[in-house]
């Protein structure tokens, strides 16, 4: 669905992707993960245009992809930002409703805001408030199905559990499995190795903008090299 080939990208004379090629297929989650540094959150970046690459190609169901945001939207690709970058003055539905900015029809972008409501309750009951006054799983839960609001064929989360409490990085965990079973392909860059091995179909290792290895996320849980850099497992 989504295919990399040779990306280069470089921030001045730092060069923070060096020769990037992965595959993601369609349906499936595919995990990115990475120590500081090493280059995750600029292939996020650069997929969605928000970097420009010095090379190589991204090619979105075999068409290159825009490189313009509001276009790579409007080809079914949504990008859900590290940080849980909400609208923190707008409520929690008019952040719902702007994420489906793209849909014409005002009672289609209604029903997917039903859609979000039931997928995950407490917006519903918050829907008044304004979003910067959730808990920073709230919003992360929000800065999640705000995406999901254009009906996005793919999504890309960069670090969604960051900074928050086990039970609610289960929850969110949750969250992204719904969003595979529902048939939308998703892209997980993070730094909670452990976890995203064990929920994602296929991973990639990150170092120093090289992928260094790959492999199913349930067979590189078990390989030494992984455990002892990124599970803390001797
Ligand atoms: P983290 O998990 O800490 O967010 P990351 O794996 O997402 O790390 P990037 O943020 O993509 O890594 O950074 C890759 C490299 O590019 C790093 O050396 C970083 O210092 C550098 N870098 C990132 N953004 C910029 C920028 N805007 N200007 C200059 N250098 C940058």
């Amino acid at each position: 669905m989504l295919t990399i080939e040779n990306l280069v990208v470089s921030y001045g004379h730092i060069q923070a992707l060096n020769g990037i090629s992965l595959d993601v297929p369609h349906g499936k989650i595919i995990s990115i993960i990475g120590s500081n540094g090493a280059g995750k959150t600029t292939l996020l970046n650069t997929i969605c245009a928000i970097v420009k690459p010095q090379s190589g190609t991204i090619k979105f169901e075999g068409c290159e992809l825009g490189r313009v945001a509001q276009k790579i939207v409007k080809q079914g690709l949504v990008h859900v930002p590290e940080g849980r970058k909400v609208f923190a003055g707008l409520s929690v539905k008019e952040n719902l409703l702007a994420g489906g900015y793209i849909l014409k029809d005002s009672q289609h972008v209604a029903r997917n805001v039903e859609k979000m409501f039931d997928m995950y309750p407490i917006l519903r009951e918050r829907q008044h408030q304004q979003a910067g006054t959730l808990s920073g799983g709230e919003q992360q839960m929000l800065a999640i199905c705000r995406g999901l609001m254009s009906e996005p064929k793919m999504i890309l989360l960069d670090e969604p559990s960051l900074g928050l409490a086990p039970l609610v990085v289960k929850g969110v965990f949750e969250l992204i499995a719904q969003i595979r079973d529902q048939g939308i392909t998703v892209m997980l860059v993070e730094q909670n190795a452990k976890k995203a091995l064990a929920l994602c179909d296929y991973a990639y290792v990150l170092e120093n903008g090289k992928i260094t290895m790959q492999g199913p996320g349930k067979q590189l849980l078990c390989d030494p090299a992984i455990m002892k850099a990124y599970l803390g497992e001797k």
